[in-house]
């Protein structure tokens, strides 16, 4: 410790000591009965620092009120992230652009405002395996989060599996509230795996009590044109894309997958760009 430290220390722990321990008890006990849990943590650092720098009464308050509201904020940014589920947690930052040209940075760049959710928009995003569709799922489920939202991530197989197995015990009442309840419900993976007839009705159930109301965000390897033959029926798939796409920004990203990008590099398997331009094409 540096001598200035030294002295900062021995003469910060004056005021400290300033308070008595009988007070200092009955304060601590005070911001736990507020739940200020942050602030009984830090109270003696605090009173130590503050009086150290001899800062006035307000700016005092405004250090202790600003670091628990912080801390509240991370903590339930946490809780919310932990509820959403996400298969994994990367923000739009750590997103390469320069390896996805035809995303256009821009419209990211807005989405991840939140606004849409605001304005009761959907955002679909579509393209081939590996491209990036869940992971910007993921960040933009993040920036909602970040926005205040409550965010629930689930992959469309999960969804129908849940809303079919509620059906079959009488509890789909139930399960439809789940997945109405988020504001933003993101629904990864359309396409993957082929879907009943049960399954394609469930889902536009729940699409439906969705419309309007709950935003989405959707991904999915198949173009719209398909998705009669990913719901086995023309007129739901109609139906689901209809109010699907009444109110939303489709992304359609064509490029590499980025799980092949050092196989591409060393010249292991041909660049996207030489085999196909639609989503759905596997490389
Ligand atoms: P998709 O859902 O389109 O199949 P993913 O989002 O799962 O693809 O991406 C596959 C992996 O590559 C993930 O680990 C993801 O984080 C990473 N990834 C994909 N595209 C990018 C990118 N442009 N920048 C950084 N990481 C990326
Ligand atoms: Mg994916």
């Amino acid at each position: 410790m540096s001598r200035a430290a030294a002295s900062a220390t021995t003469s910060a722990a004056l005021p400290a000591a300033m308070s008595s321990p009988a007070q200092l008890d009955r304060l601590g006990g005070h911001l736990r009965k507020l739940r200020l849990l942050k602030s009984g943590e830090r109270l003696e650092a605090l009173l130590q620092e503050a009086a150290a720098r001899e800062l006035p009464y307000a700016e005092f308050l405004e250090q202790v009120l600003g670091e628990e509201v912080a801390a509240k904020t991370a903590k339930n940014i946490a809780m919310r992230t932990a509820m959403a589920r996400f298969p994994f947690v990367k923000p739009l930052e750590t997103f390469d652009f320069a390896y996805q040209p035809s995303i256009d940075r821009k419209q990211l760049q807005q989405l991840a405002s939140s606004h849409y959710i605001e304005h009761g928009d959907n955002v679909i995003i579509l393209g081939p395996p590996g491209v990036g569709k869940t992971h910007l799922a993921v960040s933009l489920g993040l920036k909602a989060i970040e926005a205040g939202y409550r965010v629930m991530f689930s992959t469309a197989a999960h969804l129908i599996a849940t809303l079919t197995k509620a059906h079959g015990e009488n509890r789909l009442e139930e399960k439809l509230r789940v997945f109405t309840a988020p504001r933003l419900l993101i629904i990864d993976e359309i396409g993957y795996l082929p879907i009943d007839r049960q399954g394609a009705n469930l889902f536009f159930q729940l699409i439906s009590r969705r419309y309007e109301r709950g935003p989405m965000i959707l991904t999915s390897n198949q173009s719209f044109g398909a998705w009669g033959e990913v719901f086995g029926d023309r007129v739901i798939a109609t139906a689901i894309l209809d109010r699907l796409l009444h109110h939303a920004v489709t992304l359609n990203i064509r490029g590499n997958s980025y799980r092949l990008k050092e196989k591409l590099k060393a010249g292991l398997v041909r660049s996207h760009d030489e085999t196909t331009t639609e989503p759905g094409g596997e490389i």
